[in-house]
């Protein structure tokens, strides 16, 4: 069945063995009604409790269910890819394990595929249960990303979506391991669309995405997809340049014409101090893009698998990413 599975469902999954079984289960009522072939490919991220046990135990006896069961936690953007190199369906969904995006919309996403679009992504108009903070920084952070690149990647949109074989496809010829998937969806490019839908709060279990992870998920985000942040610091130097150098000459004057230069000590330290700022601020963003070069460089595999569960020894072509 799953060799010809035609809507292969990726659920990258860490530490959520509190939501996963109903997961499953609203998973498995949702594809059932389509009457047609599909696969439930579990990405087990390095959780550390019981998610990859429970998803094993399905995959004895629901031939759907694959668990595809990392060495270590890689992180989610690296999941999700796993998940589509493994997917073999016509449509590949990706989609949360906590519940928070609601299996029952991959039913309008199918609708739009069928109609011609290869991309389908769900454009949340509301996040319902999550604090002021991630909205404010969410709603910020995709508007900052917009505003910085030249791709379209649309606003408030997660990884939850639909892709055609085709885009999956072209996914798979790209290489980079500090991984925005959603970027990436975009710039391949072909039709894309949205279905929109209120987010719902995890339905157990905390967030995966701390502060943290959040900032390198935006820094991955734009340093990806922009190359202004460099330009920025560009800029910034030569406006602060000019306005050293009509300091400077105002320096001189006083020198010269007025004598008075012996009170100049609290403007010099104060021009050392914004000079070093700007030059430190500009040493920061190079590394940020030079620590980038370096990953690729090093031409390490994204992912290590420690072993698979429900798929086929013939379905186990080496993903394109682990070579
Ligand atoms: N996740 C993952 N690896 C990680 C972090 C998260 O596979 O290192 C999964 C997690 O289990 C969930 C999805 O990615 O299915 C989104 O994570 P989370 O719900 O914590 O993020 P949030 O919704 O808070 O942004
Ligand atoms: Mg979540």
């Amino acid at each position: 069945m799953s060799a010809q599975a035609k809507y292969s469902v990726v659920i990258p999954m860490y530490n959520e063995e509190a939501v996963i079984q109903e997961t499953y289960r609203r998973l498995k009522k949702v594809m059932g009604t389509l009457q047609e072939a599909y696969e439930l490919i579990f990405v087990n991220d390095g959780s550390r409790d019981q998610s990859a046990e429970i998803i094993k135990d399905y995959s004895c006896w629901d031939d759907t269910v694959k668990l595809i069961d990392f060495s270590r936690n890689f992180g989610h953007q690296i999941a999700i890819t796993a998940g589509m190199d493994y997917a073999s369906g016509e449509a590949i969904i990706i989609i949360d394990a906590d519940l928070q995006d609601p299996p029952e919309l991959i039913l309008s996403m199918i609708d739009k595929w069928k109609e011609g679009f290869e991309v389908v992504y769900a454009k949340r108009v509301k996040r319902n249960g999550e604090t002021l903070f991630k909205k404010w920084s969410a709603s910020m952070f995709y508007r900052v990303l917009r505003a910085s690149t030249d791709i379209n990647i649309p606003v408030d949109t997660g990884d939850f979506r639909l892709m055609d074989r085709k885009v999956v496809e072209q996914m798979k010829r790209l290489p980079e391991k500090n991984r925005f998937v959603r970027g990436l969806v975009s710039w391949v490019g072909f039709r894309q669309t949205a279905v929109e839908y209120e987010r719902d709060e995890r339905l157990a279990g905390e967030t995966k995405y701390p502060l943290k992870r959040m900032i390198k998920l935006s820094l991955d985000g734009i340093m990806s997809f922009s190359y202004k942040p460099l330009k920025l610091a560009g800029y910034a130097g030569i406006t602060l340049s000019i306005l050293g150098f009509i300091y400077l000459l105002y320096v001189l004057y006083l020198a010269l014409f007025t004598g008075a230069t012996s009170k100049g000590w609290p403007s010099l330290i104060g021009i050392m101090l914004l000079f070093d700022g700007f030059v430190l601020i500009m040493l920061g963003v190079l590394g940020e893009y030079i620590g980038r070069i370096y990953d690729e460089t090093k031409g390490r595999p994204l992912y290590i698998v420690n072993e698979v569960h429900g798929i086929q020894q013939e379905e186990q072509l080496p993903a394109e990413h682990t070579i």
